[in-house]
Order: C-alpha cells, then structure tokens, then sequence
C-alpha cells in the first residue's frame, strides 16, 4: 500500500497527519485534492464517524483511506461537544465562535476536566472486512482564557497539565508527541508496522 488517501479537509488536522504519517514514505493525498466532498457524520461515537469517513473515501476513489474523527469531551458538560465538537457554535463552523461557546458554558464551573478524544481507522477497501483501528485520548483543563497561536480548534483553551502549556503553545512536533492525534496514530502505526 503506497498511497494512501486522508479522509478529511480539516486544514489543521491534515496537516498534523501529514507530519505524523511523513516517515512512512507513503503518497499521502488529501481528499479534498481529489475533488472529493466530506462524508456525512451523523455518528454518536469517533469510531463510527471515522469508519464513515475512510469508507466514503476509499469507495469514491478507489484507494485505500484513512479517517479520523476526533473532539474534545468536557466532564462538567456531560462529555460535550464530543462529536459534535466541530459545530459546536452551530454552522458555518468557526473554532473562534466554538471557543467562545466553550468559555461562556463553563463560566461559573470549577471542574474544567477535559480530553481530547480521536479514533482513527483505516480502510485497505471500502468493502474492508477488518478495518484497522486505533484510539488516542488527551487528558487536560480548560483554561477560563485562551493561551498562544498554534495549533487549531480548542488548541488555545485546553492546558497540558504536566506541561503547563496550552495545546496551542506547544511546537508542532512537542504536540504530535502528547496529542490524542498523535498517540492514535502512533498505535496504528505500531499494528502496520510493528513499529512507532
Ligand atoms: P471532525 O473533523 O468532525 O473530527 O472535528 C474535529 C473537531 O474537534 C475540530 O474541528 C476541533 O474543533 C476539535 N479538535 C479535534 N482535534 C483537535 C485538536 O488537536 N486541537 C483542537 N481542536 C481539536
């Protein structure tokens, strides 16, 4: 298998993908290159959306694919947005009107235990019997205000705690090495390859 498509059109999801799947010397082709759309998420859970994603890829092109659904599950909100952490402010989709929201309900809340959640599921065909899967979660707070320039989404609002830095302070490659994205991605790559 040597090319492989990215079931998504998150620009800051694809490219952190990019980085953690680079040394595998694999084509990596996003679908929105080839002209694909995005599949429906109508899913409860990571693990069905990311299986929707890859399936829709792989069976509108023909190549094997690779699907990603990932967001950030909130305990003082009953685990909320979780899936629906993209729209979480409602369409079109804005990360800043998301953090806004996310601040504004957590206001008056002390508990601010957060994780960040991503499955991530590979598709050799979009018949694929056995799909490969692999989960990743990031443990953390969320901040009462944002915090630094990197990264994408909930980045700026969600501490590291044994960092003491928010996601969006943190280089690219100190991310990949702590984030949900990059631990999924890491246990996937180890069920291919035997390898990290
Ligand atoms: P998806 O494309 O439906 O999987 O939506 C994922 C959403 O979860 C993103 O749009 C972000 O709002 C949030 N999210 C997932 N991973 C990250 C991350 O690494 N940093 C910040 N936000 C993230």
């Amino acid at each position: 298998m040597k090319r492989l498509v990215l079931a998504s059109s998150n620009a800051g999801k694809l490219r952190e993908l990019r980085s953690l799947l680079a040394p595998l010397g694999l084509d990596l082709v996003a679908q929105g290159d080839l002209g694909l759309p995005d599949a429906p998420e109508p899913h409860p859970t990571f693990l069905e959306n990311a299986l929707a994603k890859a399936r829709h890829a792989s069976a509108l092109c023909g190549l094997p694919a690779l699907g990603e659904d990932s967001g950030l599950c909130v305990d003082a909100l009953g685990g909320a947005p979780g899936v629906a952490s993209a729209r979480y402010a409602g369409e079109p989709r804005s990360d800043a009107r998301n953090n806004a929201r996310l601040l504004e309900a957590l206001a008056d809340v002390d508990e601010r235990r957060a994780r960040f959640c991503a499955c991530a599921v590979l598709v050799r065909h979009p018949l694929d019997p056995r799909p490969m899967v692999a989960e990743g979660v990031w443990e953390g707070e969320i901040l009462r205000a944002p915090r630094g320039g990197g990264g994408f989404g909930y980045d700026p609002l969600f501490l590291d705690p044994d960092l003491g830095a928010s996601a969006a302070e943190l280089r690219p490659e100190q991310k990949n090495g702590r984030s949900h994205r990059g631990r999924a991605l890491a246990a996937m790559l180890e069920c291919l390859f035997g390898t990290r």
